[in-house]
């Protein structure tokens, strides 16, 4: 019978059962051999007592000396177990009085437990144990797995279930698919599948157990590199179902783009003319582009982004941009209408604050292609707005943005089949190789240089005692015509609550600052409002903002020289670095006070001094991964990387080159064997990629 059997085929496993295991994810025989252990007891040899230490888990044996009730401050049967060694005590808090005649003294006695110091010495408190027949075998042949248990499912029926499966296996080995091929295994070095998967369950008594406990045993690294590489692979899948799509061509004669260049202010940076180079020869092509843009907060995405725009336009195609908030995409609105509009250019805006008439004009001209240019939110892709002819999808701040969305593109290219480019912008830029596995789907960019005459933003940490100095220094930088942000962070998850706090924020620094324009702005005002409010900010009506993280992407206020982020150990790194990019945009030194409730944990002080010392957000995002681990930086959504069974990305991140080496060497020797390995991982999961 095959191993995908479901778990009702092994015998005592009912409905009821069935039940508990599914909520372990264990649904067939198989998910059985991939239920790994935890940790292990090694029950493999007699540990005499003299060599017993508190803490350590241990097989003792030995014979009752005595065995009395005692009145502590509970009642305890006290047992006094002696080997050659030395003296323990078993302490039992429950006990019957049958469990107290049994041991007799002279009884010899094998036990299981922690020891622990206790008041007659090392003591182990309910050991497991048992009465030792002569002949009985009194140690186990392998390391006892603890595996991940559940309610009504406890280690030992656990155990005898993955037995049953086990059993099953040795069979019939070849019932597991050996989804890497012998040749790739002796090149990779790596032990197969089924080697791995026995030892796990059944590990001999001299291994290494700890570095089985830090999962870096082969066998473990084996699985771990299997599943990272089914999602690479998956993700990979992605692409080409994309790919497999035709995408407009567009060449463009670089007309408009060379007209844009030149009204702009200032030159393109090296980097931003790189990435633009690597955009264009994406664009020229029939297979729609994948490209995901790196570039810190101010590294000047969105100029590039207009100029890939352009390339669309003069195509003769539509370009959609779209922002994660309202207050980025009127924001760029604005931008992209300020710079084309003078170009001829028509540029429509889509959110969901769009209502009625105004809706239904802009929805009419998306679909009839009037609108060249449409910029909005996620209301842009809704399926009720049908583009005439889009080449281009911008997707600025990536992070809110995961493989279903980038796969439901594909639809919204309507005319003529074709599916749209897709340009992805993130200021969230992480390590190439943690891309490679993360973004598998796309090809990568990266804006690694800031325009010139940027003044790094400095950098202080204070604690909230010296408010009144803060306050003072906004006095100081408004009355030189400059303006401020002032940051309150998320009160325990709560929308509501951290509103609330940025309201009341206004009103205390309305009374401290009579002779400051304050505006505030939070997410739960109406987008009109919100825009209102930004809007005053921008043309230097408002002199202090006070906000919620929501202005955390994209705002950019080149008069702004100082912002003061309000208890910054509430945000990750990567964010509290985004936030201060709204700063130091413009020629004057720029400030940016972390005001901390003290006091701070160590942990807290690292990260603020981290912040403090680097104003490379490469250095700062590596710090974050290093600190918080790639599944809180990347946020889980989009990747799937952080729902992992066995993989970790933080500890297991070594193994990403070889993720990468090993998925081209899999698709081009083994190709047939990609399909089962996704399946085995991902399971439904990829059906869903399928399906969409
Ligand atoms: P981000 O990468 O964070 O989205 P923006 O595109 O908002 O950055 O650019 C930040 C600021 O830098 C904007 O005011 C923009 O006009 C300006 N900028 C962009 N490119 C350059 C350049 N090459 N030289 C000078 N300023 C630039
Ligand atoms: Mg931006």
């Amino acid at each position: 019978m095959s191993l995908d059997a479901s778990v009702t085929e092994l015998s005592g496993v009912g409905e009821a059962m069935a039940e508990k295991l599914a909520r372990l994810r264990v649904e067939r025989i198989v998910d059985l051999l991939f239920h790994l252990p935890l940790r292990y007891q090694d029950r493999t040899r007699i540990t005499p007592i003299a060599t017993l230490r508190a803490g350590v888990e241990a097989v003792v044996e030995g014979e009752v000396r005595a065995a009395e009730v005692v009145r502590g401050r509970r009642r305890s049967l006290l047992v006094r177990l002696k080997d050659g060694s030395g003296i323990l005590s078993l302490r039992f808090f429950h006990f019957s009085p049958a469990q107290q005649q049994q041991f007799a003294k002279g009884v010899q006695v094998g036990c299981f437990g922690e020891a622990r110091a206790g008041s007659t010495g090392l003591e182990i408190y309910h050991p497991e144990y048992r009465l030792v027949q002569s002949e009985a075998a009194p140690v186990d042949e392998h390391l006892t797995p603890i595996y991940p248990a559940t309610e009504g499912l406890a280690q030992p029926r656990l155990r005898a279930l993955i037995q049953q499966a086990l059993k099953r296996l040795n069979d019939d080995p070849g019932a597991l698919g050996e989804w890497i091929p012998e040749p790739l295994r002796g090149r990779f070095r790596l032990p197969s599948l089924l080697e791995s998967l026995r030892y796990l369950h059944e590990p001999p008594p001299d291994a290494p157990q700890e570095r089985l406990a830090e999962g870096r045993h082969p066998a473990q690294r084996r699985l771990a590199l299997e599943e990272l590489l089914a999602h690479q692979l998956s993700l990979r899948q992605v692409r080409l179902r994309i790919q497999t799509d035709g995408a407009p061509p567009l060449a463009g004669s670089g007309h408009l783009q060379a007209r844009f260049v030149t009204q702009l202010p200032f030159s393109l940076t090296r980097a931003q003319r790189r990435v633009l180079d690597e955009i264009g020869r994406d664009l020229e092509r029939e297979v729609p582009m994948l490209r995901l843009v790196q570039g810190d907060v101010g590294s000047g995405k969105t100029v590039v982004a207009a100029m890939a725009v352009l390339a669309a336009v003069s195509g003769g195609y539509q370009a959609a941009v779209m922002a994660p908030t309202e207050i980025l995409a009127e924001q760029h609105f604005r931008q992209f209408r300020a710079w084309f509009e003078p170009l001829g250019i028509e540029v429509g805006w889509l959110a969901g604050r769009l209502k009625g008439k105004a809706r239904l004009d802009a929805k009419a001209a998306i679909a009839d292609g009037r609108a060249q240019v449409m910029v909005g939110t996620h209301a842009l892709f809704q399926d009720d707005v049908v583009f005439q002819r889009l080449g281009l999808a911008v997707i600025d701040e990536q992070h809110r943005f995961g493989v279903h969305q980038r796969l439901a593109l594909r639809q919204k290219g309507e005319n003529g089949g074709l599916t749209p480019h897709q340009l992805i912008m993130t200021a969230t830029p992480i390590p190439r190789t943690l891309a490679m596995s993360a973004y598998a789907d796309l090809d990568l960019s990266v804006i690694d240089e800031l325009p010139p005459g940027r003044t790094p933003v400095h950098t202080v940490a204070v604690p909230d005692e010296r408010r009144g100095e803060v306050i003072e220094r906004i006095r100081g930088a408004c009355a030189e015509g400059r303006q401020a942000y002032w940051v309150c962070t998320l009160i325990e998850e709560s929308e509501a609550l951290t509103c609330q706090a940025a309201e009341v924020t206004r009103e205390t620094l309305g009374e401290a600052l009579p002779e400051l324009e304050i505006g505030l702005v939070h997410g739960r005002m109406k987008a009109a409002e919100k825009a209102e409010v930004m809007d005053a900010f921008k043309t230097g009506e408002l002199d202090l903002l006070v906000a919620t993280t929501v202005i955390e992407v994209g705002v950019d206020v080149p008069n702004a020289s100082l912002m003061i982020i309000e208890n910054p150990e509430r945000l990750g790194l990567s964010q509290l670095h985004q936030l201060r990019g709204r700063v130091g945009r413009g020629r004057v030194e720029s400030y940016c006070v972390l005001l901390y409730h003290p006091p701070l944990s160590h942990y807290s002080r690292e990260r603020l001094g981290i912040l403090r010392d680097t104003t490379d957000g490469f250095k700062v995002a590596e710090k974050d991964l290093e600190l918080r681990g790639p599944g809180e930086v990347l946020g889980t959504r989009q990747t799937g990387l952080a729902q992992m069974k066995i993989a970790d990305l933080e500890r297991d991140r070594d193994l990403l080159d070889t993720v990468t080496a090993l998925a081209e060497a899999l698709l081009s020797e083994a190709p047939d064997a990609v399909e089962p390995l996704i399946r085995r991982w991902l399971g439904s999961e990829a059906g869903r990629y399928g399906q969409v």
